[in-house]
């Protein structure tokens, strides 16, 4: 036996859940050249290993997890986000607009102003969007943007000017220039109204880009999350990602998802796929930096997930498909057949069935496909014959408590309480037998590995608990962040759980997660986040 080189790193903690299926709690991990090399059940049974150069952890109260991942996320979203206006702090339209006031005092005439991403209407006092009066109100002499999530913006007077959008200014289809009784601009643009607004929006230099990676990587790793999927890359924006990682700036590991959703006819896919297809044939894949594949969306979100039954209070609608079956299909098949998985957004249960008709038959064209190749991204409403269908079909599911978090109130408006409480239902998935991930969908919730357990085990949400019953326990909850995380990215020799030869991507906890009140864990940090064997977050 050749002598093991000294340990970089070594941990002794109270407890190490490795999360190897069988393996009782060790006390003392080593790590070496970002790999794990040993674990110990004594807290000292590692101590060979201390050479010159060895950072010791002496955390005799600490429980040592494998980072999380958060499966279904936005960073690059995140990234463009974590220097705006911190609106998501606000409570209500007075605080909102004292914060754009504050900016505004101390940036320039003329300077755009934009702000956080991860906020919801519904949960400020006045449980509406702020309107482009009130945000004149705050400043006339900056162009203001508020941006909530993906698809909403509100602009003041100045920013509506720049964008040449007038009370004649017609939407573009599929979005929406909201306007008031009087026809007046609200200022508020929806979906694909706001591709009027990106032109004149200042692009920010690779530079500022790299900065907002690393910043908002490392918020991520300060949470306990060690990998993100990210769900939506622009395809263009894959230079952005290489030149971030070159820098060091990428905090957590990242398996991107390039965007489908501009992509509508079989040549705009080939074009997608033409750069992917470059991107592996150059060899750019690392650890660090993934491309996993191509992400479509099947139907809308809580205002526009498909439906069998109508709204609540509108008999005639059922939410919104976005693909017809057999364009979906052709586009499916094409990233398959270049060796690319499919992630694809199904919300409401009738786009959940929609988009397994769809899968079983890319399945039947293509018999040998790998298992995994094909994911439902939420699934938010699933029935039970759809769940069978979907673990029959070896068909993984990402989930996102922090959408029901965040949603619940606005779901209820739309679907009701019932088929509100219905969402997500993971007792039922795991009883059933279905490979389950965890993620947060930031910015539409908020991310974080313990909010999440605790939000799976609790279904504490804004509007109250919600259908409790389908509420998983905490070692469920932590496994749809590891081990199963790891499952769906084709990565459980090296990541997922902590065992020797496994990459260094661990976290520290103050608490065990796994056995401290249930409360604790909503607000729950780590002392210490390690990626590839480097401490990322420490505190
Ligand atoms: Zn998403």
């Amino acid at each position: 036996m050749t002598p093991q080189p000294p340990a970089d790193l070594l941990i002794r903690a109270a407890a190490v859940h490795t999360l190897v299926p069988g393996e009782p709690p060790r006390r003392a991990i080593a790590v070496t050249d970002g790999r794990i090399t040993a674990l110990s059940p004594a807290p000292d049974g590692l101590d060979a290993l201390i050479g010159p150069a060895t950072e010791v952890v002496d955390a005799p109260g600490s429980t040592v997890l494998p980072a999380f991942d958060d499966t279904h996320t936005h960073l690059i979203l995140a990234a463009q986000s974590v220097h705006g206006v911190p609106v998501h702090r606000a409570r209500d339209l007075a605080g909102f607009l004292d914060l754009i006031r504050e900016r505004a005092a101390r940036t320039p005439a003329g300077q755009w102003i934009h702000t956080t991403v991860n906020w919801q209407e519904v949960l400020l006092a006045e449980q509406r969007m702020p309107t482009t009066g009130e945000l004149d109100g705050a400043t006339a002499e900056h162009p203001v943007l508020v941006r909530r999530g993906a698809y909403n913006m509100v602009l003041n007077s100045a920013a509506l000017r720049l964008a040449g959008i007038t009370e004649a200014t017609e939407a573009p289809p599929g979005g929406v220039i909201e306007r008031d009784e009087q026809g007046r601009l609200t200022g508020r643009l929806i979906n694909r109204a706001i591709e009027l607004v990106e032109p004149v929006l200042p692009s920010p230099t690779l530079a500022e880009r790299i900065d907002g990676l690393r910043a908002a990587s490392a918020d991520y790793a300060a949470t306990g999350i060690g990998t993100v999927r990210d769900c939506l890359v622009p395809v263009e924006d894959l230079d952005v990602l290489d030149a971030a990682r070159a820098e060091g700036a990428l905090a957590v590991r990242m398996r991107a998802l390039v965007s489908g959703f501009a992509a509508r006819t079989p040549e705009q896919v080939d074009a997608l796929l033409e750069r992917m297809d470059a991107w592996r044939a150059d060899g750019r894949d690392d650890d660090r930096l993934r491309l996993w594949g191509v992400k479509f969306g099947i139907d809308g979100g809580f205002e526009a997930g498909a439906m069998e039954e109508p709204y609540q209070g509108q008999p005639c609608y059922h939410g919104r498909l976005l693909w017809e079956p057999d364009e979906l299909l052709a586009a499916v098949d094409r990233v398959v057949e270049r060796g690319w998985r499919v992630g694809v957004h199904a919300w409401g249960d009738r786009g959940l069935r929609v988009l397994l008709d769809v899968f079983e038959r890319v399945l039947k064209r293509h018999p040998g496909l790998p298992p995994g190749t094909l994911v439902v991204e939420h699934g938010g409403l699933a029935r039970p014959d759809q769940r069978a269908r979907a673990i029959a079909l070896g068909i993984p599911v990402t989930v996102q408590h922090p959408l029901l978090h965040d949603g619940a109130l606005t779901q209820q408006r739309a679907w009701g309480e019932e088929r509100t409480a219905a969402l997500f239902p993971l007792r039922e998935w795991l009883d059933e037998g279905a490979l389950l991930t965890g993620g947060s969908d930031f910015p539409v919730g908020p991310y974080g590995a313990m909010v999440s357990v605790w939000g799976m085990t609790t279904r504490g949400t804004t509007a109250g608990i919600v259908g409790p019953e389908h509420a998983i326990d905490r070692s469920e909850a932590v496994a749809l962040h590891t081990v199963n995380a790891a499952r769906l990215t084709g990565e459980s020799a090296v990541r997922g759980s902590l065992r020797p030869g496994a990459f260094a991507d661990l976290t520290v906890w103050p608490l065990d997660p796994l056995d401290c009140p249930v409360e604790a864990l909503r607000d729950l940090r780590p002392t210490r986040t390690v990626v590839n064997g480097l401490s990322v977050h420490l505190s």
